[in-house]
């Protein structure tokens, strides 16, 4: 046992754990909400109770650079800026950076960038990443690493994984509080291997598998995960950042992940599609303009409650922010009720049935 996850129970190689924070301890398989700026797009935090939220993860570096680190202190930390006295997980940001817009160069010392407000170009080092997390109070934070895009040579994925270990020892000296190393290494075995023995000589108390999910066939992704995750250590927790739809977390969760986040219950519902127990459901077609029945009867969300789907078909159409916030809620509920049944069958040994079902479901190009 490590001193931040009690591994409690499997049923394959899927976990049943806790994981412990300075803000309280939570279940895992776990799925995050993904708070960028620092909102879950729509939902304010009285919901959290009711959505079973209990923890999120924002982007470290949006913060620092809006609203600043200065005027987040004023409030304590990101807990009291936020409003949210729940374990809070923040990246690095080094993700985004070299995967949107903004991106200048990778230098050995860190990620240039400019930044998207004013232009002005900085350098994001290691050492800035962790001081960055460590005055924004985050309970665990992950070390900045070199995602390389997927498709490019294996030379050049071979020094983004020199790389990303370099910054993860500077990181890790010096990170107060819990850090997650990344393990990079794109789809060739021989360079996971490589980055999972390199991060892993590095005493993190959580791992996380990156470089995945960025473009790959799907059955790449799921092979170099699967590979990646059995040389990880087995007491710690492993995270894996930006898989979504209930099929493919439900696979992550049997191959060992015990952490996931995702924008994808709320950028779905942007899209109006909804999640429910009998599969997913595209809310804005024209054949739900009379449907009475709620998005999910199975579902006990505040809208599934009190509305219909012609209601919130209604909303979508006519583009009213409530039924963005209808859609997110419900959305966000659904995956959290799903990660309490996967824990519920993992703690059953009932997994196995558990996935047929859930195939059966989401699978097919469904999911
Ligand atoms: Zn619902």
């Amino acid at each position: 046992m490590s001193e931040i996850f009690e591994l409690i129970s499997r049923n394959g190689k899927a976990r049943y754990g806790i994981l412990k924070t300075p803000h309280g301890n939570v279940e895992t398989p776990v799925f995050m909400p993904v708070a960028t700026k620092g909102t879950i797009k729509t939902v304010p935090k009285r919901d959290f109770d009711d959505l079973g939220i209990k923890m999120i993860i924002s982007n470290s570096l949006h913060l620092f650079l809006r609203p600043g680190l200065e005027i987040i202190k004023k409030h304590g930390d990101i807990h009291g800026f936020i409003g949210f006295n729940g374990p809070i997980f923040t990246d690095s940001g080094g993700f985004q950076v070299t995967n949107e817009d903004f991106l200048h160069s990778i230098k050995e010392d860190g990620i240039v960038f400019k930044a998207p407000n004013d232009g002005k170009k900085i350098l994001l080092t290691p050492k800035m990443s962790a001081q960055i997390q460590n005055s924004l109070g985050t309970d665990i934070a992950m070390a900045l690493d070199y995602c390389i895009p997927y498709g490019r040579s294996k030379r050049k994925v071979e020094k983004a994984v020199d790389l990303t270990f370099k910054w993860s020892k500077e990181f890790f000296s010096e990170r107060n509080g819990i850090g997650f190393g990344i393990v990079q290494g794109g789809v060739f075995k021989d360079l996971r291997e490589k980055s999972a023995s390199q991060i892993t000589s590095l005493d993190f108390p959580g791992f996380a598998v990156g470089g995945l999910s960025i473009g790959e066939p799907k059955e790449t992704m799921f092979d170099v995960l699967d590979f990646t995750l059995d040389l990880l250590p087995d007491n710690k927790p492993r995270y894996f950042m930006g898989l979504g739809s209930p099929l493919d977390v439900l696979k992550g969760v049997m191959m060992g992940i015990d952490i996931f986040d995702s924008v994808f219950p709320t950028r779905n519902a942007r899209h109006g599609l909804a999640f429910t127990s009998e599969g997913p459901l595209d809310l804005r077609k024209s054949a739900f303009s009379d449907d009475l029945k709620p998005i999910d009867k199975k579902c006990d969300c505040y809208t599934c409650k009190n509305y219909s789907r012609s209601y919130v078909h209604h909303l979508l159409r006519e583009k009213e922010i409530l039924g963005l916030y209808l859609l997110s809620i419900h959305n966000i509920r659904f995956m959290i009720k799903f990660m309490e049944d996967i824990r519920s069958a993992i703690k059953n040994n009932n997994i196995e049935n558990f996935y047929h079902d859930v195939e059966e479901k989401y699978g097919k190009g469904n999911s």
